[in-house]
C-alpha cells in the first residue's frame, strides 16, 4: 500500500511519535470497566467502529490497524503506517466527545492516502468524514511545526515556517550552516498531525 518514494519515507519520519507515546499501553485499557457514563468507548468500542465503517465504506478492504488512545495528544488522531496505527487523542475528545466516529473515520482514511491530498480529500467527502478538526483554546498550546536537526536530532518546535534555519547546537561559528540545516518532521494543520521525511 506504501508506493511512492514520498510514502516511504514518512513511515521513517513517523517511528518517532511511537516512542513518545510507548507509555500508553493497550493492556491498560482493558483493565479499566467498561463504558463508564461520560467516558469515552473503550478501544473495543473503537475497533467494532472500525470493523462497520470498514464494512460499510470501504468494501472491508482495509487492513485492520490497532486502535488506540493517547494521552498527550492535542491533534485530534493519527496515523502511523509503520505500525498500522490509529491513535486517538483523548483530551480532544474529552472537549469533543461527538466527534470520535469523524475522527476515526479521518485517520481510516489515512490508511490508503498518507496526505491530505485531493485523492485524500474526495474519500473523506465520500465517506462524509471531515478534514479540519475543531479548535479549542486548552488544546492550542501545540506549536504548528517541529523542526529535527538531521545530525544530532534536536527539536526545534515554530510557530511559523522557518527556511534558513540550522541547528544551534551543530553549525559552526554560530551562524546558518547548510550543512546542518532544520528539516521538517511533523505539522500540525487544522489539528491533524502529519508526518514528513
Ligand atoms: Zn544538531
Ligand atoms: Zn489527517
Amino acid at each position: 500500500m506504501l508506493t511512492s518514494r514520498k510514502q516511504q519515507l514518512a513511515v521513517r519520519a513517523l517511528n518517532y511519535d511511537l516512542f513518545e507515546n510507548a507509555q500508553i499501553g493497550i493492556s491498560k485499557q482493558a483493565i479499566l470497566p467498561k463504558e463508564q457514563a461520560g467516558a469515552l468507548p473503550s478501544t473495543e468500542t473503537l475497533e467494532h467502529l472500525f470493523n462497520r465503517f470498514n464494512f460499510l465504506y470501504f468494501d472491508g478492504k482495509l487492513s485492520h490497524p490497532v486502535i488506540e488512545y493517547s494521552n498527550r495528544m492535542t491533534c485530534a488522531g493519527s496515523y502511523t503506517p509503520v505500525k498500522n496505527l490509529i491513535k486517538i487523542s483523548r483530551k480532544y475528545h474529552n472537549i469533543f466527545p461527538d466527534e470520535i466516529e469523524d475522527t476515526l473515520k479521518h485517520e481510516m482514511i489515512h490508511i490508503i492516502h498518507f496526505n491530505h491530498n485531493a485523492a485524500f480529500k474526495a474519500e473523506a467527502n465520500r465517506i462524509g468524514a471531515s478534514l479540519k478538526a475543531k479548535t479549542h483554546p486548552s488544546l492550542r498550546r501545540q506549536p504548528k511545526y517541529l523542526y529535527v536537526c538531521p545530525s544530532c536530532g534536536l527539536e526545534y518546535p515554530r510557530k511559523k515556517k522557518v527556511r534558513m534555519s540550522s541547528c544551534g547546537d551543530c553549525s559552526r561559528r554560530g551562524r546558518f550552516d547548510p550543512d546542518f540545516k532544520l528539516k521538517l518532521a511533523k505539522s500540525f494543520a487544522a489539528g491533524r498531525e502529519i508526518s514528513y521525511a
